[in-house]
């Protein structure tokens, strides 16, 4: 839940090396983060970015979880209640909740990102600037709804996103290349080129974020 607040508009690694400062600081549980003097947390989260703005952002999370009754109470509440209650906390928005609700409680959200919408516009399956919940329901529809399946398939798509379909995209290594609308003329080899086809994609749990 700390990592969903933190990882907005920064690497997954910056996030890392935040986490690690409160881990070292004795201060990753959401009482410390509260109890915390603002200076001090922003201090502590100064690699994940914009960590003033993230030092406000993950007390008020810290204090409404807190309030709440924590984790075995939250557990206890339904998804579409604990979703709008998510949203309410400043600085949380759909992505960060939806990234709570689907990794740390369990919930059958998938989670909508910059990597999600950047590979889906690619191979030409949703129109750019769908907003947010339609794009969620456009996932939510196709897939089978399992929780599982939900945190697997993003954790590829992220995956993808990150190794091959980049902002400058390696169409020459990419499985998903004769499916795609932006990338097939650099992605497939002429015929009689002798190149190699691409290869499949990779499988495996990645790596969330
Ligand atoms: S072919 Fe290129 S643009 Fe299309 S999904 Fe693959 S890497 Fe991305």
């Amino acid at each position: 839940m700390v990592g969903a607040v933190l990882t907005q508009n920064t690497a997954w690694v910056n996030v890392e090396r935040a986490i690690e400062n409160l881990r070292r600081a004795g201060a990753l549980s959401a009482e410390a983060i509260a109890a915390l003097p603002e200076p001090r947390l922003a201090a502590l989260l100064r690699p994940s970015g914009y960590f003033n703005v993230k030092a406000r952002r993950l007390q008020a999370f810290c204090t409404w979880y807190v309030e709440a009754g924590g984790l075995e109470r939250l557990r206890r509440r339904r998804t579409a209640p604990l979703r709008r209650a998510l949203l309410a906390v400043p600085g949380v928005g759909p992505e960060t909740a939806d990234d709570i609700l689907l990794y740390a409680f369990g919930r059958r959200v998938f989670v909508i990102d910059a990597y999600t919408r950047r590979l889906f516009g690619r191979l030409g399956l949703v129109p750019p600037g769908l907003p947010y919940e339609e794009l969620r329901e456009v996932f939510e529809r196709a897939l089978a709804p399992r929780a599982a399946l939900y945190n697997e398939y993003h954790a590829l798509i992220v995956r993808h996103a990150k190794e091959v379909c980049g902002p400058r995209p390696r169409c020459g290594a990419c499985c998903l290349a004769a499916d795609c609308t932006a990338g097939p003329g650099l992605a497939r080899p002429e015929p009689g080129s002798g190149a190699a086809p691409p290869p499949p994609c990779s499988t495996g749990s990645a790596p969330w974020g």
